[in-house]
């Protein structure tokens, strides 16, 4: 890792004042979150050592005045002029305190119809959506975190074909990223070759939207610039742990977290990398630190100030917590394994699988002591448990620089990237398990020490290029068929590890499916059926090269 990034990242956001050191910022928020002095000494280490981190807000301000600690909020919209507003004023607070939202503006009645209590004309999901933008745009101007909104309508509203095109224009809805919610109908619809079948009919423009058309409009996005994402509502409502509290229609802002409106989830992640010993997991140390992490994480829910008394009530009433990995793929480097390969895909179902049973097991040591969730009774929980839904794959866009490590479960983008100092300067980064493996992969061709450097810079110049070494020949088969990055994992294998995930994680998973600049609409399509089929929750497309900025979605597009 390039300590002089760590160092920007912890002085420009994390560190209080008088914090001089990452240390420090450990200290502190082991302190406001363990319940005794031997806690405190045990999220310490956990912390400094890199073992697990807690999402940005807990570090940036546990131990402060106003210990914020959760990333993710879904906030409910309903579709009076003075709910919507309401909606936007919750919003805002949580985006305040450095929280991100996720909305479902389905409610919202189509744009040229009569809003309900003499509410005027509706302007429509998408107009609605611009003004929430605005808000997040102003609010966060200076902030230490870019604002984000996860905006998603179900797929049977009128508005769906201007809400899926809303963001054609690059800079439109910057700060949302937009979902279209689809229940297992429809995508029988579209497997079974029915999908002339007509979805909506809009009440103003009398247009006939079929299921076809949609799909059609999706996928362009998707090619055009990766945008919408897809969220499957029943697979999401099927793994609901609370039906009794109602349906969840919306996701935080990068998808990892279906929720109930108003709950509100606080996460965390385990640094895989630090758990491989001799190339095997070291299974003791990963259960002590999964266990520690489980209670670190429950504290907190304890330990944070809720924004609103809404989200205060119906986060407590189910508890639930957000724990992960980090660093998958430079585990499987450092274990020799390829990503896109069966055995990365058992061994990602052993140790999630390992992390949720051990969540659990804790989370059921924590009721005994403690409590289960209130709302445990009607739950899926048979036997007493203290959290609702323990395990997520966040994206750790930021906690991962921080780890040093590969982000989530995702493919390193490029063994060699460019970083833009805010004083103009570029850094050539260059991964550190590639780096060692190259030099060692060109000792063993046998190169003088001067030809070696000609060799080593070819190798780095032609991934600053081309952002791939497939295709340079003399590297041995085995070292190009291990350090294939993002853009050479086929989208199959992309989603396999992704379902290799869900199948042992109660929340979802984000991820991004990248896709290369040369694909066509069919195989889009085949990504988004295959994604079902899987049963995976969500599925985000990025096809390499299509965008020039995002909303806070870290992988597709460094
Ligand atoms: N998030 C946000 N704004 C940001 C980054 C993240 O609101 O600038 C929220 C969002 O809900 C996202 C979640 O934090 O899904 C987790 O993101 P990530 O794991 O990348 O956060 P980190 O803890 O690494 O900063």
């Amino acid at each position: 890792m390039n300590g002089a990034i760590r160092d920007h990242i912890l002085k420009s956001r994390y560190l209080q004042p008088g914090e001089k050191s990452f240390s420090d910022i450990c200290s502190r928020v082991a302190s406001a979150i363990g319940k005794d002095e031997a806690e405190r000494e045990q999220f310490l280490h956990m912390m400094e050592d890199l073992l697990f981190l807690p999402n940005s807000p807990a570090l940036m301000n546990a131990g402060t005045r106003n210990p914020q600690l959760s990333a993710c909020f879904v906030i409910p919209v309903g579709p009076t002029i003075p709910e919507i507003f309401r909606a936007l004023r919750e919003g805002a607070i949580i985006q305040v305190n450095d929280g991100g939202t996720g909305y479902s503006f389905s409610e919202i009645p189509p744009c040229g119809t009569p809003i309900k209590e003499g509410g005027g004309i509706s302007p429509g999901p998408v107009r609605i959506m611009e003004i929430f933008d605005t808000a997040t745009r102003v609010i966060r101007e200076g902030g230490r975190r870019r604002g984000a909104n996860m905006g998603v309508l179900d797929i049977a509203h009128p508005d769906i074909l201007s809400f899926i095109t809303a963001k054609k224009e690059e800079g439109v809805l910057e700060n949302f990223n937009i979902s279209v919610m689809i229940p297992d109908r429809y995508m029988q619809a579209l497997t079974e070759g029915s999908h002339d079948e007509i979805l909506t009919i809009h009440p103003i423009s009398g247009e006939v939207i079929s299921v076809r058309e949609v799909f059609s409009a999706i996928v362009e996005g998707i090619h055009r610039n990766g945008e919408p994402g897809v969220l499957f509502a029943d697979t999401i409502n099927a793994a609901n742990p609370t039906p009794a509290l109602g349906s969840m229609r919306a996701t935080n802002p990068c998808g990892e977290e279906p929720l109930l409106p108003y709950e509100s989830c606080i996460l965390g992640s385990i640094n895989l990398p630090l758990f491989l010993q001799n190339q095997s997991v070291a299974w003791d140390k990963l259960d002590e630190i999964t266990r520690l992490a489980v209670r670190f994480l429950d504290n907190a829910i304890d330990q944070t100030t809720h924004p609103l008394p809404e989200i205060a009530e119906a986060t407590r009433r189910t508890r639930k917590i957000g724990l992960g990995v980090m660093g998958l793929h430079d585990t499987l480097l450092l274990a020799g394994i390829p990503y896109d390969s069966e055995e990365a895909r058992t061994f990602a179902e052993e140790v999630m699988g390992f992390i949720t049973a051990t969540a659990i097991d804790e989370s059921k040591c924590c009721a005994a002591e403690l409590g289960v969730f209130p709302a445990w009774e009607g739950s899926i929980w048979h036997e007493p448990i203290r959290n609702a839904a323990l395990t997520t794959i966040a994206p750790t866009g930021t906690i991962s620089l921080i780890a040093g490590v590969s982000p989530g479960i995702e493919p390193v983008y490029s063994f060699v990237s460019i970083r833009r100092h805010t004083a103009g300067r570029e850094f050539e980064m260059i991964h550190p398990v590639f780096k060692r493996a190259l030099d060692e992969e060109i000792a063993r061709c046998g190169y003088t020490e001067s030809a070696a450097e000609v060799k080593r810079r070819e190798v780095i110049d032609h991934i600053r290029a081309t952002g791939t070494l497939r295709n340079i020949d003399w590297l041995h088969h085995s070292f190009r068929r291990l350090y294939r990055s993002a853009g050479d994992i086929s989208p199959d294998d992309h989603l396999r590890m992704q379902a290799a995930f869900q199948r042992h994680t109660h929340a979802a998973i984000a991820k991004t499916i990248n896709l290369r600049s040369d694909t066509i609409m069919d195989e889009i399509t085949h990504a988004i059926i295959s994604a079902w089929t899987l049963g995976l929750k969500g599925v985000t497309c990025y096809r390499i090269g299509s965008r020039r900025d995002t909303v806070y979605r870290p992988h597709g597009c460094s």
